[in-house]
């Protein structure tokens, strides 16, 4: 479990790669230099590509997320220093060490046992304090309610409605929405109880956001 300066110099092109595909956020990019995304992939004989932009398997089958996505939406949360934000879909753990990287408090949720076993024991390892739960991503942590940002990270076939109420006034909410392996990526911020601003912000690929309970 080393970081070196081979994979911080690998990092840095990774942070050139980002920029050149659009994203200007500094506070993103320094974030993804400075967290080291191979020891976020369980299987050693792909850590020599874990700077590529792009995502890998990592059990259960899913995927940590493409570098390039992470940014993408890490930047639509508009994020504050000790923001409250509920992620769905905790996966590898490494957009979760994003979004803490950027001052925030982390409630995770994750569906799939064995991913959530993994990454509770990693994250504290890597020295990152997120509040990780097994669960249903479709309904939210109504207990931890409300959230300044809630960002879904596999594809939604909908809106779920839980995950709108337990959104503050003012908050935002980033979703991929679609079947398949095609989604919309939506930014939706909250105007009012019963009040929302949709944005489409182009053509993603995630993995499904599962509606039964996913067999380990
Ligand atoms: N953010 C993760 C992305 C992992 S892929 C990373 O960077 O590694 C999407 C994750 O969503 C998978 O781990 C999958 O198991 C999880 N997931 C799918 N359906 C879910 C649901 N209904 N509730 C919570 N998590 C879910």
């Amino acid at each position: 479990m080393k970081d070196t300066y081979r994979h911080q110099g690998l990092r840095k092109k990774l942070v050139q790669e980002i920029v050149k595909k659009g994203i200007c956020n500094a506070e993103v990019l320094r974030a993804i230099e400075s967290i080291p995304r191979h020891l976020f992939i369980p299987d050693n004989a792909l850590h020599k590509y874990a700077y590529e932009d792009k995502a890998f398997p990592i059990g259960s089958g899913q995927t940590i997320s493409q570098p390039y996505t992470v940014a993408f939406q890490t930047d639509l949360l508009d994020l504050k220093p000790r923001n409250k934000v509920l992620e769905i879909g905790t996966g590898s753990g490494y957009q979760t060490a994003v979004l803490l990287a950027m001052g925030t408090k982390v409630f995770s949720v994750e569906r799939q046992k064995a991913l959530f076993d993994r990454t509770k024991l990693l994250l504290p390892k890597l020295g990152y304090n997120a509040k990780l739960f097994f669960g249903d991503g479709y309904k939210g942590l109504p207990e931890f309610a409300p959230f300044d940002k809630i960002i879904v990270t596999a594809g939604a076939p909908f809106i779920p409605e839980d995950l709108l109420a337990q959104l503050k006034v003012g908050g935002i909410l980033v979703i991929p929405v679609g079947e398949d392996n095609e989604q919309i990526m939506k930014k939706i911020v909250k105007l009012a109880a019963n009040e929302y601003q949709t944005e489409d912000l182009g053509q993603f690929r995630f993995v499904p956001l599962l509606k039964e309970k996913g067999r380990d």
